[in-house]
């Protein structure tokens, strides 16, 4: 059986993607027997000009972590589409927008004059911001253009399969890595390694009526949490009500809430509003025993609603910014 042909790439994210693939221990030692990595920048010496000398569709999966922000994202997303046969989007980044896309919120020029003027720690009394290109000494010096906004991979290239999560579980990876020849095989395959169902159906916390007694939400450093018992019940927001299962419940097992990184629901068709509309329901079940400004009082305890609702996925979100 012929190994199947790999290149791997990213953008805007972390490099958590990439490591990840190591959180599968010891099979990842295996790999080498069934894959043919022809291209991983971040592990391998491989540079730009070994992507563009390979033949177009010689490539059987191309597998891109992070989300397009810069011109040169963008320029080796296509590049990727155009060597490989079948993409993968791998990580809430490439999927969603990540976290990189919570700078949705402000416009380009707010950004780079924050980054490189106004923040505290910065000497910048030129007040120069990055440029794509500046000339000195008779040289001319380029860099990638900064672009407008953070921008999804599938809103940039066609996307064949996704894997979320930030970054995608054991379980999740090792999924995929069994898959990879029925994906370079043309086999019909998930088109998001994921649950269809939402992460409460998997989650170990016990759930009972008692939303409806709880008198305000707070954030997850203002009380110790019951290990047991539904975080949403305890009133904090936890979104697993909203997000794809498939990650092992892994937040809420550590006493955290999850915030989304695995998704939105099949048939719906933004994560963040679908999340706020389902606890302001709960909050309207309080109105029987709380006065009507207690339970704006309980909203507002949701200190910054685009950083909780949409944490990984306001790029993908129908909320739009003014561009700038
Ligand atoms: S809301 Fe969170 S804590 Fe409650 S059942 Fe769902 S995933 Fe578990
Ligand atoms: S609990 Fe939620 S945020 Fe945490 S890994 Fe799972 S899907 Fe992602």
């Amino acid at each position: 059986m012929s190994r199947v042909k790999l290149a791997f790439n990213w953008g805007a994210s972390c490099g958590g993607c990439d490591v990840s693939i190591l959180d599968v221990g010891r099979a990842v030692l295996d790999l080498p027997q069934t894959v043919d990595v022809v291209y991983w920048p971040v592990a391998l010496d491989y540079k730009r000009k070994d992507l563009e000398a390979l033949d177009d569709k010689s490539v059987d999966i191309g597998i891109v972590n992070g989300a397009v922000r810069t011109s040169e994202q963008e320029e080796e997303a296509k590049l990727i589409r155009a060597k490989c046969r079948y993409v993968v989007a791998y990580g809430s980044c490439a999927c969603f927008g990540g976290i990189p896309g919570l700078a949705n919120q402000f416009g380009r020029n707010e950004l780079l004059e924050r980054a490189y003027i106004e923040a505290p720690s910065n000497t910048n009394e030129a007040a120069v911001t990055v440029q794509s290109v500046s000339e000195r000494d008779g040289f001319s010096l380029t860099l990638p253009e900064f672009l407008p906004e953070v921008r999804t991979l599938d809103q940039v290239i066609e996307v064949n399969h996704f894997v979320p999560g930030c970054p995608p579980s054991t379980a999740t990876i090792t999924e995929l890595l069994e898959t990879l020849g029925a994906i370079a095989g043309g086999k019909t395959v998930k088109r998001i390694l994921a649950a269809d169902k939402c992460l409460c159906y998997e989650c170990p916390r016990g759930k009972t009526k008692e939303a409806k007694k709880a008198e305000k939400l707070y954030r997850p450093h203002e009380l110790i949490a019951d290990g047991e018992r539904c975080l949403l019940e305890q009133g904090i927001v936890c979104l697993g009500f909203a997000t794809r299962g498939g990650c092992g419940s892994r937040c809420v097992a550590a006493n955290m809430p999850c915030r989304g990184c695995y998704g939105r629901l099949p048939d719906t068709s933004d994560p963040g509003a679908e999340a706020m509309s389902a606890l302001a329901a709960v909050a309207g079940d309080w109105e029987d025993y709380l006065p009507t400004q207690k339970i704006f009082d309980v909203l507002d305890a949701v200190r910054d609603a685009v950083g909780t609702f949409y944490t990984f996925s306001l790029p993908s979100a129908l909320l739009k910014r003014e561009r700038g």
